[in-house]
């Protein structure tokens, strides 16, 4: 290595830290601020905003799924379709806030849990307590962990084990099926 590309390596480590630092600033550094985060949820859902709970289950036909949703939701929640990377613009939503599932409104993420992967869609290294079921996929013959609503079984995303610390788990979800709540919103 020449002291050249020392220098280098040592400029982008220096401005890879400075990106983390921007990037990552407001993340939990202990298990203990994850567990506060899920449990004070609720102070990031706009006031007076109804919501259901994961164990008022919403059972619908097929072709009451197809009225409800639109084609595109259709495929990911209840066809388990996978968005373009990229596409969605949930990925740059950054206001405090509530994530819903577009299929029954039920609360998954607060934006204090969404974090930049850098993988083109929208991706939280914990979520509201509750919420989802998980089941093993094997469609790219790698297992996968997907996971789905605990309401109404729409799937959202897979779960990765390449996360920040402390969880150090990515919850990769189809910004499609997810609807935003700004903090600020209105009843
Ligand atoms: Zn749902």
């Amino acid at each position: 290595m020449t002291r050249r590309e020392i220098l280098q390596g040592l400029l982008t480590a220096g401005i890879w830290h400075v990106f983390r630092g921007i990037g990552f600033a407001a993340q939990p550094s202990s298990m203990k601020e994850v567990e506060n985060m899920q449990k004070n949820w609720k102070s990031l859902l706009a006031d007076g905003i109804k919501v259901p709970l994961p164990s008022e289950s919403l059972k619908l036909s097929t072709d009451q799924w197809r009225k409800r949703l639109d084609a595109a939701q259709f495929n990911i929640l209840r066809e388990e379709g996978t968005e373009r990377p990229g596409s969605s613009p949930l990925n740059n939503e950054k206001r405090p806030g509530v994530f819903a599932c577009a299929g029954c409104d039920l609360p998954l993420f607060t934006s204090a849990m969404k974090y930049e992967s850098g993988t083109g869609w929208p991706s939280f290294f914990t979520t509201i307590p509750g919420v989802f079921g998980t089941s093993t996929d094997f469609k790219l013959v790698l297992p996968r962990t997907e996971y789905h609503c605990a309401r109404c079984g729409g799937h959202h995303g897979h779960i990765f084990n390449d996360g920040p610390q402390p969880t150090g788990k990515r919850w990769c979800n189809n910004g499609i099926a997810l609807k935003f709540i700004p903090k600020n919103s209105k009843a």
